[in-house]
């Protein structure tokens, strides 16, 4: 069995308590890893670290901040092939894809928040009389990361990355199913020349190490990606504490086709935005929305194309649909597609568990699988499964297909399709969600605010709004006094 390990003030260690959890592959459903069970006494451990660091990094020039972490991206970037192994390993991913898209993203997150370090600014006002006042931006101190699994470096150093930048130091707690590419990161960043408790890494699970480092009364802040649930409990422990929080959480994004979109390009980038990941992104867009004098060539067409996905080992280059993260989730995927059909649903294809042969029999598969007939309020259509399950719905006109978008509790991210350009407007403006998509899906700009709104979160990561996040501003105001 391999071990993982707590990172702590630029030390290897193990968790205090001495438990561990096991760690399984879910292509082959077996375990290879323990990983600590981490608690109370290692998360403060971590914070202590973390807050010894601060004044010292907190301090040194912007301009060194951003060689360390522009140095550590391009150690992150050496190393890709190794990090995407492991990251396939671990979520059960086509290697390939954590090679074009989770590994490359890490890179990015730290060279784009290390030079947008250089850039940062203050506002400064003139006022009238003999009024002059500034906004200081200053770091936190200890902040808190906490990420899911779907996209495990992606998302960590997604937060952790501006964190460091606008000179705080972090305790980052990654899922305690998918922990190797956080402490290889850890490793690296000690290769990189990051000084001791600037980044800190425990392991653990949600309840026990996640809620430990919310409630510390030493975290300033807290940035969490995860599921609405979690995040709402979050909240309830750290608003009372007046912590500052992001919380991007679930999503039901829809995905809406009207009858004069460029159809080529729709179908293929419906199927990108439904399976990618075996539909474990937040982005996902799992509720397809089609103008109905479309409806029927783009069903025959969609399902035929999702027919010839192929499923299978993570490790083989042609495999297009990896495994699902756990033997739990894939059940509660399977429990969806059951829901589905008592709800009136005709699943078109998948629907099912599959048992591939070799090495990975006993993996977490699930044939990609597009359910129509289902009303938009009923469940299926309205709680987020975060799995490759997509439902088909017809729509009449502009107005219809904006209110079934809207009409879910969640409001992540949404893409229309359409060569009308007054109607993409019209439309982007009328949807309850953070990030629209016009003809594209899941293109990212760094520089633009990423959230949501309704139940998929509050607050925004991503260029400005991040350094934002992760600074208080101080407004200082001078009289000019004359003589
Ligand atoms: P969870 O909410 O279960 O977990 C997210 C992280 O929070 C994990 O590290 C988890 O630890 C930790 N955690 C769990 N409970 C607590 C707690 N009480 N206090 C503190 N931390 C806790 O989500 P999943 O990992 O299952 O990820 C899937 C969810 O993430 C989906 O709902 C998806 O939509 C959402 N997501 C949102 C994105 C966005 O940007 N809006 C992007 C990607 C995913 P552990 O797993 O070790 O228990």
């Amino acid at each position: 069995m391999e071990r993982r390990a707590n990172f702590i003030g630029g030390s290897f260690c193990e968790p205090l308590g001495g438990q561990y959890m096991e760690k399984r592959d879910p292509a082959t459903g077996q375990s290879f890893a323990l990983v600590p069970a981490s608690d109370e006494q290692d998360i403060a451990a971590a914070v202590e670290a973390a807050r010894q660091a601060f004044p010292q990094w907190a301090a040194l020039p912007s301009e060194e901040r951003a060689r360390l972490l522009l140095r550590l991206a391009d150690i992150v970037e050496q190393h890709l092939e190794e990090l995407a192994l492991a990251e396939s390993r671990d979520t059960g991913k086509p290697l390939w894809l954590a090679r074009q898209l989770d590994i490359p993203r890490a890179v990015r997150n730290f060279r784009f928040f290390a030079t947008g370090l250089l850039h940062l600014s203050s506002e400064a006002y003139r006022g009238d009389g003999d009024i002059f006042s500034y906004t200081l931006r200053q770091p936190l101190g200890v902040v808190g990361c906490i990420s899911p699994w779907n996209l495990p470096l992606y998302l960590l150093t997604w937060k952790v990355a501006p964190a460091l930048a606008a000179g705080n130091c972090v305790v980052a707690k990654p899922s305690e199913l998918t922990p190797t590419t956080a402490q290889m990161l850890a490793q690296l960043a000690c290769q990189a020349g990051l000084p001791a408790g600037v980044l800190n890494v425990v392991h653990g699970d949600g309840p026990r190490a996640g809620a430990a480092l919310v409630a510390h009364p030493e975290v300033r802040a807290l940035s969490f990606t995860g599921g609405t649930r979690t995040g709402a409990e979050i909240a309830r422990i750290a608003a009372p504490m007046f912590k500052k929080l992001t919380l991007e959480l679930g999503g039901k994004n829809p995905f809406i086709l009207f009858a004069d979109c460029h159809f080529e390009r729709a179908v293929a980038e419906a199927l990108r935005a439904a399976f990618s990941n075996q539909g474990q992104i937040c982005l996902c867009g799992s509720r397809i929305l089609v103008h109905r004098p479309l409806y029927e060539r783009f069903r025959q067409e969609f399902v035929a194309r999702v027919r010839a996905l192929r499923v299978g080992d993570p490790l083989e280059p042609t495999t297009q649909q990896g495994a699902l993260i756990s033997e739990a989730h894939l059940q509660k995927v399977l429990a969806y597609i059951e829901l589905a059909q008592q709800e009136g649903g005709r699943i078109l294809c998948g629907g099912e568990r599959l048992r591939l042969e070799g090495r990975c029999r006993n993996g977490y598969f699930v044939a990609p699988t597009v359910i129509e007939g289902l009303a938009p309020e009923c469940r299926v259509n309205q709680e987020e499964i975060f799995g490759p399950v997509v439902t088909l719905i017809p729509f009449d006109t502009e107005e219809e297909a904006i209110a079934y978008a809207n009409s879910v509790p969640y409001g992540l991210a949404a893409s229309i399709w359409t060569e009308n350009l007054a109607r993409a407007h019209r439309v982007a403006e009328a949807l309850q969600a953070g990030v629209v998509w016009v003809n594209c899906w899941m293109v990212r700009d760094l520089r633009t605010p990423f959230g949501g709104v309704k139940q998929s979160g509050l607050g925004r990561e991503g260029g400005w709004e991040a350094f934002h996040f992760f600074t208080e501003p101080k407004s200082v105001t001078l009289a000019l006094w004359r003589d």
